[in-house]
């Protein structure tokens, strides 16, 4: 059986089967599906909370907005005798779609409130633009070397549905408790797979929602979100160090099966990262004129089955560029490489942004690494 299939142990069945399967006493994991099976489910969490009006739920991410999502949580949570019209408040780990554009959706329908980390707010009015993210992804990716997907970028149809990128009605910021019934949650700011990413923490009851930051069987995409910062790798190393300083608990991801230690899933992302840091390294030279992030892309292998990079799809192979391009700014930053970034980048990234008068974004120089 695939990795994409495993086992939950709190449902006995492969983890994305649909149900409200019971994780502890008063918390349910809900896989909602998605329009694509790539990731085959998104967990969200219900967690069962009182108030004056009687039973009530604050979920943990809220799924992607598709019918099909909506009609499987509304069926997972009559068996739990609860309705939509129960939650009271989502608690979103990040800004992609498949967490946050259903609590969106059903804060319409219920008056629910959505909390966010205030990182994602960049990313969020850049997506509610529409084309300053297929400009400012197309600057990046020129940048990483990869003009043909970028200008293939550019040439995509528009995302249409800029109406599920709404605010949220409050800004998660810093390191704090947030109560829940009689709960505890401490949300903890975990840059990397994006920039406003949380992870909440029960210490109580044992529990680490982990929304990305911590997958059981892959690993998170760094570097590929509207708001793409360079170091974003390095604030994704950072952020498993902090979940490794937190008290080892049980992990509840977003994709996949429950396991028991955080801890070990986080070490064994931290040896992937360190393994790919010197892989790429090992296709960079002193002097010469350089590679590019692509250059250096091409010279790895992909995925758990050790596919060639020109053997991804356009997506997959954007996704590897910005990935190796994040591990280049890692080694520049440890001092291990230095890199060569003409300023049209930063130009085209700005205008996107609508800080400049409009520049092309694909005309600028990629940025050219070599071994320090
Ligand atoms: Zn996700």
């Amino acid at each position: 059986m695939s990795t994409a299939d495993a086992i939950s142990p709190d449902s006995d069945r492969p983890w994305a089967t649909p149900g409200a399967w019971p994780v502890a006493p008063g918390v349910h994991r809900i896989p909602l599906p998605l329009p694509n099976d790539g990731l085959r489910a998104v967990n969200v969490y219900a967690v069962e909370t009182a108030d004056d009006r009687g039973r009530s739920l604050t979920l943990v991410d809220g799924g992607w907005a598709i019918d099909e999502s909506r009609e499987a949580l509304e069926k997972a949570l009559a068996t739990i005798d609860a309705g939509v019209g129960d939650i009271r408040r989502f608690l979103v780990t990040h800004v992609h779609r498949d967490h946050y554009s259903q609590a969106v959706a059903l804060r319409r329908a219920t008056g629910a409130e959505v909390a966010l980390g205030r990182g994602e707010e960049t990313s969020l009015r850049l997506a509610a633009e529409g084309d300053a993210v297929r400009r400012v992804m197309a600057a990046h990716l020129a940048d990483a070397g990869s003009v043909r997907t970028a200008e293939a970028w550019l040439a995509a149809p528009a995302d249409d549905e800029a109406e599920t990128w709404g605010l949220p009605d409050t800004w998660i910021e810093g390191d704090v408790p947030i109560a829940v019934g009689d709960r505890r949650l401490d949300a903890v700011h975990t840059p990397g797979h994006t920039a406003g990413h949380y992870v909440f923490a029960d210490a109580a009851a044992g529990l680490l929602f982990a929304g990305d930051h911590v997958l059981p069987t892959i690993t998170p995409s760094i570097g590929f979100e509207p708001d793409t910062r360079l170091g974003a790798l390095a604030d994704f190393m950072g952020s498993l160090a902090k979940v490794r300083a937190l008290p080892d608990l049980r992990l509840l991801p977003a994709h996949g099966p429950v396991t028991g230690s955080a801890h070990a899933r986080v070490d064994e992302l931290l040896a992937h990262h360190e393994a790919r840091l010197e892989q790429s390294l090992a296709p960079l030279e002193v002097g010469g004129a350089g590679a590019t992030a692509e250059d250096v892309a091409s010279h790895l292998t992909w995925t758990r089955h050790e596919r060639a990079w020109s053997s991804l799809d356009r997506f997959n192979a954007a996704l590897a560029v910005m990935e190796t391009r994040a591990h280049l700014e890692v080694l520049v930053a440890r001092g291990q490489a230095v890199v060569e970034r003409d300023q049209g980048f930063a130009d085209a990234i700005g205008a996107a942004a609508g800080s400049l008068p409009g520049s092309d974004p694909v005309s600028g120089v990629p940025a050219r690494y070599r071994r320090a």
